[in-house]
């Protein structure tokens, strides 16, 4: 999958709330984008430390 998130990830949540295919998921105390991802970007907007990377 091309979207990552990377380490300036703060854990506030918000992207998952912003993905249209419930594609990010929490893991523990951390966030990933799963292989449901249809890469629309809309998370990377939503991000507010732009911690998510194509
Ligand atoms: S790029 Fe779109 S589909 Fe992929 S995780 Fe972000 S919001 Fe969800
Ligand atoms: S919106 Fe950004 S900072 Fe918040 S949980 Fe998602 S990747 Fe982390």
């Amino acid at each position: 999958m091309a979207f990552k998130i990377n380490q300036d990830c703060i854990a506030c949540g918000t992207c998952v709330d912003s993905c249209p295919v419930g594609a990010i998921v929490e893991k523990g105390e951390s966030f990933s984008i799963t292989a449901n991802c249809t890469e629309c970007s809309a998370c990377l907007d939503a991000c507010p430390v732009n911690a998510i990377v194509e």
